[in-house]
């Protein structure tokens, strides 16, 4: 079966109040009724119920930029991922390069939040990419089997089935350096080698794998025309409806 494209909005710690209201009521207008690929929002937590009000009953999925591990308890500052499903999410990112490498998030606790989150019900958006330096050095291989194998270990067939993985290299987040389709088209093929190697060929082939990192109207369409980019996770250009629409069109 053809994997299905999904543009996904992560707005990171941007946007007011109205202003996401304003932004997802935008979206979820211009992408219609039934747009040709999958569409998520992912605000602030703060804004997780308004914004579910604004989607209301709207094509565009609601998305969280985090999760816990744990259901419930004393974890202060955590959110659980049933706390998620119920206000809405259907999605919950995982691993962002932001958490790794700025708030300083262990392969082993991805591993367990992708766990806690499939098994809650949630879809995974898991993000994965290499840095400036592992790419001068020629890592990014050694990068993909490390996290996609710390990531992705004890899932059932089931869970693999809700699960979206991110190429975001790193050195392209928020920097305007967008990859070339050239580049990215190879590093997903490799992402999608890996995990036929771990977890067989019918788990890889359906493995939807999106680009992240300075994607724009402009770089959408050569990306996503390529054989292993199955759609975005966008940043910047997500923050005004026009520029994400223009991604959304491409897919
Ligand atoms: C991201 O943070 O997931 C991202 C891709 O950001 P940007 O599009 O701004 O590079």
């Amino acid at each position: 079966m053809p994997r299905r494209k999904l543009v996904a909005g992560n707005w990171k710690m941007n946007t007011t109040r109205a202003e996401a209201v304003a932004l997802a009521k935008a979206v979820a207008a211009g992408v219609g009724a039934s747009p040709a690929c999958d569409v998520a929002v992912i605000p602030p937590f703060p804004w997780l119920v308004p914004v579910a009000d604004a989607l209301g009953g709207s094509a565009v999925a609601l998305g969280a930029q985090d999760v816990y591990s744990e259901a419930k308890g004393a974890y202060t500052g955590e959110v659980s991922p049933s706390m998620l499903l119920e206000v809405g999410c259907k999605y919950a990112l995982v691993g962002h390069s932001e958490r790794r490498h700025v708030i300083g998030e262990t392969d082993a606790a991805t591993n367990q939040k992708v766990h806690a989150a499939l098994e809650t019900g949630l879809h995974v958006i898991l993000c994965v990419g290499e840095t400036l330096a592992e790419r001068e050095r020629n890592l990014q291989d050694r990068v993909f089997q490390r996290q996609v194998y710390a990531a992705c270990a004890g899932l059932t067939d089931e869970q693999f089935g809700r699960l979206v993985f991110a190429y975001e290299p790193v050195w392209a987040i928020g920097t305007g350096k967008v990859a070339t389709p050239e580049l990215a088209q190879e590093a997903h093929k490799n992402i999608r080698a890996r995990m036929a190697l771990l977890y067989g060929d019918k788990i890889a082939a359906a493995l939807p794998i999106l680009y992240g990192g300075s994607l724009t109207g402009d770089s959408a369409p050569g990306l996503f025309a390529q054989p292993d980019i199955d759609g975005g996770l966008v940043g910047g250009a997500s923050l005004k409806a026009d520029g994400f629409l223009s991604i959304i069109a491409a897919a």
